[in-house]
């Protein structure tokens, strides 16, 4: 892949990295026992410590170490068994402590690595600098009056992990890759819920230009992106702008910057809150953490089967296409209802294509018109087994599954039920079909004569009159067969 731009005067690269902070998922904070349930009346999940009240004590939740190590596993990186928790000293209204408790120079996570698929044969290596846990801080509410600004403090103390990738990136379209992988990562481990919208995963983006094989250009850094599109439409936008200003004879100087969505521009953030010297040093209040083999391996056997991986089974082991393979594990979800189509049918291995298939255009389909997410299908993995098998049997035509997958969607009842409701088995009986195509072609004489003058193109017409006499149930094959013999 060539990722050069061309400007007015040369041809330029751009280099991307990222910083993204994810929500870790865990049921109380990073140093509180406070509920980090979303969308909870303002001020209503504050304890003492959330709130910064003089004399309150910090202590580390368990669960959330677990969870940024075993991140840090699936990320292929390095668990950093001496980590130190620091303050970051700054003033803002929505922190209350007036620092963030964050770590600096000892993260928990050292390097490590994600591959994302630029194609079909080629993949890259993004690697990942570091991740290290920090608070979040509370929220302004600028929009509730036109006077004041309010502060709800619900979100403060909830744990992040800040995942720091190196500047291995070199168009947007491999930024969006590196976020989607990190993303379906975190998925798979359960550690994030990856809603974007709700904020629980958003990226700091930085970006730098060169001409090719020159040393690092000089970085901007867009703050704050919620998605996917967004983060594409801001490196594009300020790799012109960027280019724009060098071929003009100007110099980039490092600025942290604001991506506006409605205009689709960047501009700089006022400078008093970008001037920061954060004073850093190790939080009294909280002991170096130390960790040990034993406390690791144990969340080692909890890493479930990961993208890439699940990848390589569906192509080895299913024959699936790299393509239909990515289409599943994309999303953990789907790839999980695809898995339990084939627990419950495993006779159904050896036809993986054939359920990828009804998965990723019936199904998606039908459940896209109805808003559902496919954890809330109403045909359950099962019974889609089910149906594909009565195709595969030849039990049904699959014009007839088609309107008892409607059906099942409608009722999620097996399609044996509704089969059997509605009398919709599929016709392989010779003498039953004969029945048809004979008195088809009686009262079609004038154009039995035409197809026996040469004009052959009236098979298809014969076909169809008899999938219509039958009401769709006659098996299109035995038709074409039997049609045949008769007019020949
Ligand atoms: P800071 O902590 O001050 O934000 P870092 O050196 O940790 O700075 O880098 C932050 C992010 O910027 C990383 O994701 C890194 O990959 C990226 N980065 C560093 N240098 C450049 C560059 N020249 N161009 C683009 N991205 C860069
Ligand atoms: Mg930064």
């Amino acid at each position: 892949m060539n990722n050069l731009i061309k400007g007015k005067k040369h041809k330029w690269e751009a280099v991307i990295g990222l910083e993204v902070h994810a929500q870790v998922k865990s049921k109380s904070k990073l140093f509180s026992s406070s509920s980090t349930k979303f969308g909870s009346i303002p001020n209503s999940q504050v304890s003492l410590v959330d709130a910064a009240m003089p004399g309150m004590l910090p202590v580390i939740n368990e669960y959330c170490i677990k969870q940024a190590i075993k991140t840090g596993l699936g990320l292929n990186a390095k668990i950093n068994k001496f980590s130190v928790f620091d303050r970051k000293n700054y003033f803002y209204a929505d922190l209350p402590q007036g620092y963030q408790i964050s770590q600096y120079l000892n993260p928990i996570i050292g390097n490590g690595s994600i591959f994302i698929d630029l194609n079909e044969e080629k993949t890259k290596e993004i690697r990942i600098t570091r991740l290290h846990l920090e608070q979040d801080a509370g929220k302004s509410l600028h929009d509730q009056n036109p006077e004041k600004t309010y502060v709800d403090l619900n979100r403060s103390g909830i744990a992040l992990m800040e995942i720091v990738s190196e500047p291995d990136m070199r168009s947007p379209e491999e930024a969006a890759l590196f976020i989607q992988k990190l993303r379906s990562i975190l998925m798979y481990l359960n550690t994030c819920d990856g809603n974007m919208q709700e904020g629980s995963l958003r990226a700091d983006v930085n970006i730098s230009i060169r001409k090719p094989g020159d040393k690092l250009g000089t970085r901007c850094e867009i703050k704050n992106l919620n998605s996917i599109k967004f983060i594409k439409q801001a490196i594009n936008f300020e790799i012109t702008r960027q280019i724009d200003i060098v071929e003009k004879g100007g110099v980039i100087t490092q600025n942290t910057l604001l991506f506006d969505t409605d205009s689709g521009i960047t501009r700089p953030m006022r400078n008093k809150e970008e001037a920061h010297d954060y004073r850093y040093f190790p939080d009294p209040d909280l002991l170096p953490l130390r960790l040990d083999d034993k406390f690791i391996n144990e969340i080692k056997k909890e890493i479930p089967e990961l993208p890439d991986e699940r990848k390589k089974r569906y192509i080895n082991d299913l024959n699936l296409s790299n393509y239909d393979s990515t289409i599943l594990i994309s999303n953990k979800n789907v790839s999980d209802y695809f898995d339990e189509v084939l627990i419950n049918h495993k006779d159904l291995k050896k036809s993986a294509k054939i359920v990828v298939n009804w998965i990723s255009s019936e199904l998606f389909s039908i459940l896209k018109k109805n808003n559902l997410n496919i954890i809330n299908s109403p045909i359950s993995p099962n019974n889609l087994g089910h149906l594909i098998k009565l195709i595969l049997s030849e039990t049904i035509s699959g014009k007839i599954a088609k309107e008892i997958f409607e059906e099942m969607f409608i009722s999620k009842t097996s399609p044996d039920k509704i089969i059997k409701d509605k009398g919709l088995k599929q016709m392989n009986n010779d003498n039953d079909l004969e029945e048809i195509i004979d008195k088809i072609l009686k009262s079609n004489s004038d154009k039995v004569k035409e197809y026996k003058n040469g004009k052959t193109k009236l098979l298809g017409f014969f076909v169809g009159q008899v999938m219509k006499e039958s009401k769709g149930r006659a098996n299109p094959k035995k038709i074409n067969q039997l049609l045949n013999k008769q007019l020949n």
